[in-house]
């Protein structure tokens, strides 16, 4: 719960009274978990997004492992819990289709799950439910981002695109795979951005388009998956191909659209041409490189990364969400046992987190293979290999 107390707020300003002032950059898991983690242990948080208002497109995501732990501290367990998309009665992840929609093979949902105790989420529920959480002791700022930051003995100063300039004592970096934080402060993301070979895109389905399949089923051609995932109340297509990394403006859907409408051009099977007319439609998509992020040091300065930007493990990893609300949690227990000096902080917080990042970054070519394979002749092992147990639809 919220506490302040003098001499630490005196360790950075030198003032009593006045609060530690840190600047979260980026509203999502890692950014709004940071934002709650900060403002309980009493500093005076701004989180600044990019986007105009908070970016709910996206599948569900999972909480597990000590990442419900951080969840119950937080008193949000019971909320994410009441938001669980999938039943827990659920025997298969994703059913696996052919060319004309035959059930072929399944994907039996401990492959995919580490415990009974994970906890699938819709993205825009969780995304609700942390900034729920905050309070309105925070403040947000849409719209806008750092252009430069100059740190001093005393602090931070930032000036952001709008024109603004501000000072705070320390920032976060929670922006994602292409964050600039760790571009302005570590260097080119092309030093620790490591493509896995993959693209992957997720665009929100028209109502009704759930009736056409059940919960979820997936469908391979030669180094490309195409699926359909319904929860209910909302369903997803969801694409992914290989491709070597490719030159376009990541922050152009125009430009996202048309490498991904490229990618399965001629493919004909299944829902696929249904899909991408559903990918043209769309105002927005998700739509990104499968990477990974590694960096020998997620700090420097008063600059931390938390999140994809620190150590993205890839979606084929299922640990990106939960990671990001560790890290969070792990930065203000460190900040606080720290005596909030933002250097041992830091630390600390990187020596706690780092086997769990390791842990969650191996072992992702695996599923990457098993879930886009690149040759006619790796979907028929894939196939042979998850038989189908429980379902036989048309679908
Ligand atoms: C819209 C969206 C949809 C996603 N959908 C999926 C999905 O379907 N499946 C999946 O596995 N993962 C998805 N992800 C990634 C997933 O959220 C992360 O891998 C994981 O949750 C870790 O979150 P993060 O907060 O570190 O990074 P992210 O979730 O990537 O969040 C980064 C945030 O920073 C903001 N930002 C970026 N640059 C700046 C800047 N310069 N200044 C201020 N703000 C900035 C972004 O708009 C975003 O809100 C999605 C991410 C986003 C942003």
């Amino acid at each position: 719960m919220p506490h302040s107390t003098p001499s630490v707020h005196d360790l950075h300003t030198g003032a009593a009274n006045s609060p530690t002032t840190a600047l979260v950059v980026g509203a999502s898991m890692a950014g709004l978990s940071t934002a709650a983690q900060l403002t309980d242990i009493g500093y005076k948080v701004t989180v600044v997004e990019r986007a105009p208002h908070l970016r709910l497109v996206g599948s569900p995501i999972d909480v597990r492992g000590e990442a419900l732990t951080v969840a119950d501290k937080m008193g949000i367990l019971d909320t994410i819990r009441q938001h669980k998309v999938a039943s827990d009665e659920r025997p298969v992840f994703t059913t696996f289709v052919d060319f004309k929609g035959q059930a072929v093979a399944e994907l039996p949902v401990e492959m995919a799950n580490d415990s009974v105790d994970d906890i699938e989420i819709s993205r825009e529920a969780l995304i609700n439910v942390l900034h729920s959480r905050i309070g309105t002791a925070t403040d947000f700022v849409y719209g806008d981002w750092p252009v430069s930051v100059t740190e001093d003995g005393a602090g931070v100063a930032v000036a952001f695109a709008s024109g603004r300039n501000d000072r705070y004592q320390i920032v976060v970096g929670a922006d994602g795979i292409h964050s600039s934080i760790r571009k302005l402060v570590f260097g080119p993301e092309s030093i620790f951005r490591k493509h896995l070979g993959v693209y992957y895109a997720i665009v929100d389905l028209p109502t009704g388009t759930k009736n056409i399949v059940n919960e979820s089923r997936t469908y391979n051609c030669p180094g490309g998956m195409v699926g359909i995932n319904d929860y209910g109340d909302r369903a997803f297509g969801v694409f992914a191909f290989r491709a070597p990394e490719r030159d376009y403006d990541y922050r152009n859907t125009a430009a996202q659209k048309g490498l991904l409408i490229e990618a399965f051009d001629n493919e004909q099977g299944w829902h696929v041409p249904f899909l991408l007319d559903a990918v043209s439609d769309a105002e927005d998509i998700y739509f990104d490189s499968v990477s990974q992020v590694h960096m020998p040091r997620w700090s420097h300065g008063r600059f931390v990364l938390v999140g994809d930007a620190a150590h993205a493990a890839s979606l084929f990893s299922g640990r990106g969400t939960s990671l990001a609300m560790m890290g969070a949690a792990i930065l203000a227990e460190a900040l606080t046992e720290s005596g909030h000096e933002p250097s041992a902080a830091f630390e600390r917080y990187e020596t706690r987190l780092r086997p769990a990042v390791q842990k969650a970054q191996e072992g992702v070519s695996e599923a990457r293979d098993f879930m886009v394979p690149e040759t006619q002749a790796g979907i028929d092992q894939r196939n042979l290999r998850f038989p189908l147990k429980s379902a036989s639809h048309l679908v």
